[in-house]
């Protein structure tokens, strides 16, 4: 199976000998970095660029998942830091999100300017690739993962305020700048997608300061885990999906 890997850091581990490849898509080129497995193909992207400089409001996520859709990848994995919400969820835990809230305000975010196309997002991710992230955490023993969670998804650059998370805690659990409009474009291509999320802070009023460093401390601790739950999650990924997400266009046009 092609399967797609998007994150905003190298994993290490996960590709072996890549190669890199330039799609070119309606939107702009994609760098991306091909590898084997035994059983899949890996087309891993840096969604902040080569250089991981790109902010997260200027991400090309058309372009992105363009290029994945034309790489004929099935399978979409994103892989982010986050903010956490709730005092259950501490720095160093993995979310597997089940749903969104998108408050990205200048993005992007369809493939479809000139027609009526409404893709559903009732299941917000892919079902069958979330159970293959949780069924992997759960077999790692130092990997404290949270299996149901609304990420709210904040444009950026700046990190939110703390009226903000106040006012957002009830309905969220998580916050991130990059999971929106990724996870749409997605289904607007048919594709499946989940994301795997590492905590790294407590959000704006949760915790005294929030610092950069902070965010990379976190994410260089838990790298070796997260890469494993990666590689445990495509090896034991079922040969068929049972979910519908190839179908998301069927019933969006009007
Ligand atoms: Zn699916």
């Amino acid at each position: 199976m092609n399967i797609g890997i998007i994150s905003g850091h190298l994993i290490p581990g996960l590709l072996q000998r890549p190669e890199q490849v330039i799609v070119e898509t309606p939107y702009g080129p994609v760098v991306l970095r091909v590898a084997k497995t035994k059983q899949h193909t890996l087309f891993f992207m840096n969604r902040h660029g080569d250089e991981g400089s790109l902010p997260p409001h200027r991400l090309n996520a058309r372009a992105t998942i363009a290029a994945l859709a034309e790489s004929h990848v099935q399978a979409v994995f994103s892989v982010g830091t986050v903010g956490s919400m709730k005092k259950t969820m501490a720095p160093g835990d993995f979310v597997v999100p089940h749903d969104f809230i998108d408050m990205t305000r200048s993005r992007p975010m369809t493939f479809f300017d000139d027609s009526r196309v409404h893709v559903d997002m009732t299941d917000s991710f892919c079902p069958t690739l979330r159970e293959a992230l949780l069924a992997a955490c759960r077999k790692e023993k130092k990997a404290t993962v949270h299996g149901k969670a609304v990420c709210l998804v904040t444009e950026g650059p700046r990190l939110e305020t703390a009226a903000e998370i106040k006012l957002f805690a009830p309905h969220a659990d998580i916050v991130g700048m990059t999971l929106a409009p990724e996870v749409v474009l997605a289904r607007e291509k048919g594709l499946c997608f989940a994301s795997l999320c590492l905590v790294c802070n407590m959000a704006a009023g949760l915790q005294d300061r929030l610092t950069a460093s902070e965010i990379l401390g976190i994410y260089r601790q838990q790298k070796p885990l997260l890469s494993s739950i990666l590689r445990r999650t495509l090896e034991d990924l079922p040969p068929k999906f049972s979910c519908s997400c190839s179908k998301s266009l069927a019933q969006a046009r009007l």
